[in-house]
Formats: C-alpha cells, sequence, structure tokens
C-alpha cells in the first residue's frame, strides 16, 4: 500500500512536471526552438563563421540586430561559414531573423546597430559582391539583410558626417552609407547617431507600459562613456589636438556599448572595445575599465572583440562578473588564452560561471589550455530571459543546417 501510494505520487509528480513544461512552451533538445513568445526578452547569438550578428527581441517584440558582419574573404584562421558557403552571410543572416521573427507576421526591424565600422561587424567589400536591385549599393552584412528587410531605426557611431576621429571613408563604410543614403530618401528608414548616456534613444515599439522594467542604456561611443548617473557622460579620450596620430583612437575604441536590463536581469555589449592596450601605448586607450565602472556587475555579457589578446581586463571581468559569458568566435585568436585564464579565474571574481562560443576554431583547441572547459563551442547562442526577468536559460541552436533544432539547453539560472 505505501509503496503504491509513493508509486503514484511519483508518476503525479512526473505528470505534473511534463505538464508544466508544455504549458511553458521550455525548448527541448532535439526539437525545433520554441518561438518567442510576449513577455520574453531573447539575445540570439547568430553562427555565420564571417563576423558578428545579434538578434534581440524585446518583450514587448521590439526587435533590434546588432551587427550584421560579412568579412569578404577566407583565411585558414577562420572557421567554415555556417550552415555551409553556398550563400554569403548577409543572407544567411536574414534567413535566420525571419525564423526568428516568425511570430510577426510581417517581420521587420525596429532597430539595427552597427557597434563600428569593421568588416566582420557590418560587412566587408572585395568586389565580388552582389549588387543591389533597387539601390547604389553593394550587398554584404548589413546591407544585404536591410535590403531584404525593412529597418525602422538605424544607428550607428558616426552618422551624419562620420568623421571622427578623422573622414571614415574605407570601401565597406562608403558602401554602406550609400545604403543608409537610399534607405533613408526611398523606404522611409530614420538614421540616427547613438547616443551615450541615454535610455530613451532604444525603446519598446509596440507595448512600452507593459514592461516598465525594461530599459536599454546607451553605455558609450566614440569615448563619450556614461558615468553611471542620470544621462551624465564624460569623454575619456583628449581631445585630437595634443595627441600625435599614431595615437588617436581606433575603430574598436570607439565602439558603441549598451546594456540591457529587464528586472533583475542585465545584459552587456561593448563590440570590440580594448582594454589592454598595446605595449608603448597610452593608458587612455584602455576603454573597459571606465565602460564597466559604470556597468557594474551583469547576469551575461557577451566578451568584447571575441575575446581577442587586448580584451576582457582584469577590472573589467571582476566587475560585471556575469554568470553566463558569450563568445562570438570564428578565428583562431578568439579567446587567446590569458583572457581565457581570467574568465575562469575565481581570484578574479568568485562563483559559478559558464561560457558559450558560437564556433571554435580546431587551433584554439590545442593553443588555449583549458578551453575543453566551455559550456558549448559550437552553435547559434539564443539567451532567452523569462517574462519579469527573473531568470533565464542558454540554448543552443543547430548552425551547421537551417533546422532550428536545440541541441543543448542550460538553465534555468536565477537573476541577481
Ligand atoms: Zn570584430
Amino acid at each position: 500500500m505505501k509503496y503504491r501510494l509513493r508509486k503514484s505520487c511519483f508518476l503525479g509528480v512526473v505528470l505534473f512536471a511534463f505538464s508544466l513544461r508544455l504549458v511553458r512552451g521550455e525548448d527541448a533538445v532535439g526539437r525545433e526552438i520554441e518561438p518567442w513568445q510576449p513577455g520574453m526578452l531573447d539575445i540570439h547569438q547568430i553562427s555565420s563563421g564571417r563576423g558578428n550578428a545579434g538578434l534581440y527581441i524585446f518583450p514587448d517584440g521590439t526587435s533590434m540586430l546588432v551587427d550584421a558582419g560579412e568579412l569578404p574573404r577566407k583565411t585558414p584562421r577562420q572557421t567554415p561559414d555556417r550552415p555551409d558557403g553556398t550563400r554569403p552571410a548577409g543572407e544567411w543572416v536574414a534567413r535566420y531573423l525571419l525564423h526568428a521573427l516568425g511570430h510577426d507576421p510581417h517581420p521587420s526591424l525596429d532597430y539595427a546597430l552597427i557597434t563600428h565600422f569593421h568588416d566582420d561587424h557590418m560587412g566587408g567589400i572585395s568586389g565580388s559582391q552582389h549588387k543591389s536591385r533597387t539601390g547604389d549599393y553593394q550587398l554584404t552584412g548589413m546591407t544585404w539583410v536591410g535590403d531584404n528587410f525593412q529597418i525602422k531605426t538605424m544607428l550607428d557611431r558616426g552618422w551624419p558626417d562620420y568623421a571622427y576621429p578623422k573622414p571614415i571613408a574605407d570601401a565597406a563604410t562608403r558602401n554602406y552609407r550609400g545604403f543608409v543614403r537610399w534607405q533613408s530618401a526611398n523606404n522611409g528608414m530614420k538614421a540616427e547617431r547613438f547616443l551615450p548616456g541615454r535610455n530613451d534613444q532604444i525603446v519598446l515599439k509596440k507595448y512600452p507600459a507593459k514592461y516598465p522594467n525594461f530599459e536599454v542604456r546607451n553605455v558609450g561611443a566614440n569615448g563619450e562613456i556614461w558615468t553611471g548617473v542620470g544621462r551624465e557622460t564624460r569623454q575619456h579620450f583628449p581631445g585630437l589636438s595634443g595627441v600625435p596620430p599614431a595615437d588617436w583612437p581606433t575603430e574598436n575604441m570607439c565602439s558603441i556599448a549598451f546594456r540591457v536590463s529587464y528586472g533583475k536581469f542585465d545584459y552587456f555589449c561593448g563590440g570590440d572595445l580594448p582594454g589592454l592596450p598595446p605595449e608603448g601605448f597610452p593608458v587612455w586607450h584602455d576603454v573597459e575599465t571606465p565602460v564597466a565602472q559604470a556597468v557594474g556587475p551583469v547576469e551575461a555579457a557577451i566578451l568584447n572583440h571575441h575575446g581577442y589578446l587586448d580584451s576582457q581586463n582584469e577590472f573589467f571581468v571582476g566587475t560585471l562578473r556575469p554568470r553566463v559569458w558569450i563568445i562570438s568566435t570564428w578565428d583562431s585568436g578568439h579567446p587567446t588564452a590569458r583572457v581565457w585564464q581570467r574568465l575562469r579565474s575565481e581570484r578574479v571574481y568568485a562563483g559559478p560561471r559558464d561560457v558559450f562560443a558560437t564556433d571554435l576554431h580546431p587551433a584554439t583547441r590545442n593553443v588555449v589550455m583549458g578551453i575543453e572547459k566551455l559550456t558549448s563551442d559550437h552553435g547559434h547562442i539564443v539567451l532567452r530571459v523569462a517574462p519579469g526577468g527573473g531568470e533565464y536559460r542558454v540554448v543552443i541552436v543547430d548552425d551547421t543546417s537551417e533546422s532550428h533544432r536545440v541541441t543543448k539547453s542550460f538553465g534555468p539560472f536565477g537573476s541577481r
């Protein structure tokens, strides 16, 4: 009798747990990822093998694409194209968006943002790109996405003059500017310069009143960095007149950084910001330190500069101290050994952490000791924050095909 009772209790618990799982639409390994639902915050780090691309779906359905990179050439340092080399990265990203925004009968992007003007973040030019059928620009990375998707507001660090610290006139940026001009004149796109310190430039476009505890805080761009107080900013770089041109801020140093908050949940993204200046360079080439002072602890963060050797300084890692790190990887230097050590070190900060990479290069496996402790080393990474922001999961999705099949699932993790 006792045994029977226990058995039926057990069965009841199993059934209850199973029904909960169905009700909550949780992602099961082997099945297609569940669609986004109102109230959820989804952050997709898309694996393409050609650059960075992150899709954000805010709790009211507002969408934002952060970067759509397309390195125009392949070298042995790079991982294979994902899913494969039959389409350019911009097209693969656009197809991914179509699926991820499938809940919307007329999918579009409320915002697109380019963290900085490098090929692996906006799309490069090699001469073999297709031309747009409508506008006078070539299709690569962000311009491919924008040719196929309506982008309502385009944000970057340079609009309208693209002149800091000096005129940005390389072929890829000229092409992107041609795209911005054409889309603004003919397709109703609004272009804006990203404004550090503000929390009202990137906002919920559909039902803002429903989610008062959601915020996107613009942290920095072009060396102008939020202080952490109100909307105050200060310029971290010195005036250029007193600086020899060889020491001027680099494109990476000018990267856009922002924080997404939902209740207790915080997420940081800072493009390719450096935190460890090369030997002989001025200390203000460290941009991570003032950014970390403003941002403080977060639940999750994407590594600056793909974990390359000039990034993730000790202060930055110890101040943000996330539970979940995401690395956008496609190069054998992503991440480098010392960066990996700092991420893992319990002397830098205490407590457990998991690190997820979009695609680890085989050479990195041999060079970086302990890299096998990555929680996941390939696949699209989907950070799924539950309604209210109290907990979140990490779901890994197959990047070798367009199956959208869940390969691994982690969490829930509680927001602090
Ligand atoms: Zn980059």
